[in-house]
């Protein structure tokens, strides 16, 4: 075995690109490191573009600072001075003909403190009486993986479920709180059930107990595609391909000639990547970085069980839109970052931020920017639409709802088909089942949104795990090649 090994990312999404920089800053120099995006660009749900003069994320738009591996990869990447943290705090939610506001100190909509949701009008005075109720019911006896619903309607009824959990799960991951599984979408609160007869008071002594400060949510200075530049920056040791689709992987062992083949180190167990022009790469590690059906079908020969349950995640269609706003046109204060939509109300409209409240520096002297999320798992009605129907509809929502007193002079779409996977019940088991199929496949690691956490920062932490099995694998197979000392 040569000392020589050359490691395969699949996918140029912030997944990818993480696991791609951190194992280049970690692994030694033997290691070579070969980074395959099927686009023509890298960041993947990352994108920023220009709007108006300024720079908007047309996909993620905050991270999640507070973890502590997107801290250390921004301090890493000499990114802490662009943070920019939200211009406003608080937030709404669209119910029964009114913008509400969302009560503070809530865990994913579930209340912790019971007078500010009683002032919010949020809720009926018999919607609050019922949420108290928490404090005195039994446990609540649920199934090995309930669904959020299962979880949380028991204990706090139907109203903080449908008005405040529902919309708060529909805004991070377009899902529905009845089919996301509790401890696999928010295991805070699935641990607070197993831990807390009443997950109210557990949530409580919980939020005592935080020592966090600073805003947990943060955008960057120029929009989030500077995290994928700078990133990208600093794989100068890597070799990035764009336009290099993966259609597929074998497994090569070392009876097999590979001759012909661009390989790395061909007398050793490995994979062939093979490519959408009918090329193959030789690896001897393999990371798949890209969405779980992809995933699936890139496994279908090397772990065909892993693929199966890979396959088994779904994924909602989602849209942002960019509305420019002639400032006059806008006679709400817009004292939030924005405004969540349940799904009972029927609108296409899922979320709204705010985005000169939200993020300071898209404040514009003549305009307000305006971003809207449509879509989420179950509802994709406005996949049928055109784009010119589509800011229609919008529109005419905002009017409703903010009130809206003019058109907006012009909007960007952006459409994500199969964007954001869903971690349904079930999926915890799911990903048992596809680490059970690798550990009779070496060499191949799984990373990415669909499995480990749907945020950047979930990916982030992910890719530094997967980072870091590689480099002790790679270590280890150095070491191995160049014999007893
Ligand atoms: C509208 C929207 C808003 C969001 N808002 C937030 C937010 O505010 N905060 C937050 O933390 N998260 C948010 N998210 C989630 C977050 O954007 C994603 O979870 C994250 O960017 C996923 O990164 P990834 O690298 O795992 O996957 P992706 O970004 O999907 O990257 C996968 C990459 O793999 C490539 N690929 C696919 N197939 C192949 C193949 N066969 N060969 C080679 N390459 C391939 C793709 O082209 C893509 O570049 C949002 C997502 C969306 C869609």
């Amino acid at each position: 075995m040569p000392n020589h090994q050359r490691v395969v990312v699949i996918g140029g999404g912030v997944s990818g690109l993480a696991t791609a920089y951190l194992l280049a800053r970690d692994a030694g120099p033997e290691v070579e490191i070969v980074l395959l995006e099927a686009s023509d660009r890298l960041g993947g749900k990352i994108l920023t573009q220009d709007v108006a003069g300024h720079p908007v994320d047309m996909g993620p738009d905050a991270l999640l600072v507070r973890l502590p591996a997107m801290r250390a990869l921004l301090e890493d990447l000499d990114l802490t001075t662009a943070i920019v943290a939200p211009g406003a705090s608080g937030a709404f939610i669209w119910s029964r003909a009114r913008l509400r506001p969302l009560p503070p100190s809530t865990l994913f909509g579930i209340p912790q403190k019971l007078l500010p949701l009683l002032r919010s009008g949020l809720l009926s005075p018999l919607g609050v009486a019922r949420a108290a109720l928490d404090l005195v019911l039994p446990r609540t006896r649920t199934g090995e993986d309930p669904s959020v619903g299962e979880l949380v309607r028991p204990r706090f009824g139907s109203e903080v479920f449908e008005r405040l959990v529902d919309p708060m799960l529909g805004g991070v991951h377009a899902g529905r709180a009845d089919d996301l599984s509790a401890q696999s979408s928010v295991p805070e609160i699935a641990a607070l059930a197993r831990r807390s007869r009443s997950i109210y008071l557990g949530s409580r002594s919980m939020r005592r107990g935080s020592t966090s400060s600073g805003p947990a949510l943060v955008t960057l200075e120029g929009g989030l595609s500077r995290l994928v530049d700078t990133l990208v920056s600093r794989l100068d040791t890597c070799e990035v391909r764009l336009g290099a689709a993966v259609t597929g992987l074998r497994r090569v062992s070392e009876s097999q000639d590979v001759a012909g083949v661009d390989a790395a180190s061909t007398d050793a167990t490995g994979y062939l990547v093979e490519l959408f022009d009918g090329t193959e790469l030789a690896a001897d590690t393999v990371v798949l970085a890209t969405p779980a059906f992809v995933t699936a079908d890139l496994l279908a020969r090397v772990a065909p069980d892993a693929a199966v349950a890979a396959r088994e995640v779904p994924y909602a269609d989602v849209a942002s839109l960019t509305l420019v706003y002639p400032r006059d046109a806008v006679t709400h204060g817009l004292d939030g970052t924005g405004f969540l939509v349940p799904p009972e109300e029927g609108l296409l409209l899922v979320g709204c931020s705010w985005l000169p409240a939200k993020w300071p520096h898209l404040t514009d002297p003549s305009s307000v920017l305006i971003r809207a999320m449509v879509g989420r798992h179950g509802d994709d009605r406005f996949a049928s639409m055109d784009d010119d129907a589509l800011v229609d509809q919008v529109h005419r929502e905002l009017v409703q709802t903010m009130g809206m007193s003019a058109p907006p002079t012009s909007a960007h779409v952006q459409r994500w088909p199969r964007a954001m996977p869903q971690y349904t019940v079930g999926h915890r088991r799911r990903l048992e089942r596809i680490d059970h199929a690798l550990t009779d496949v070496p060499g191949i690691h799984v990373t990415g949104a669909a499995f480990g956490g749907v945020g950047i920062a979930s990916c982030v932490a992910r890719a530094q795990r997967t980072a870091a099995a590689l480099t002790t694998d790679v270590d280890s197979a150095v070491a191995s090649s160049k014999g007893p000392a």
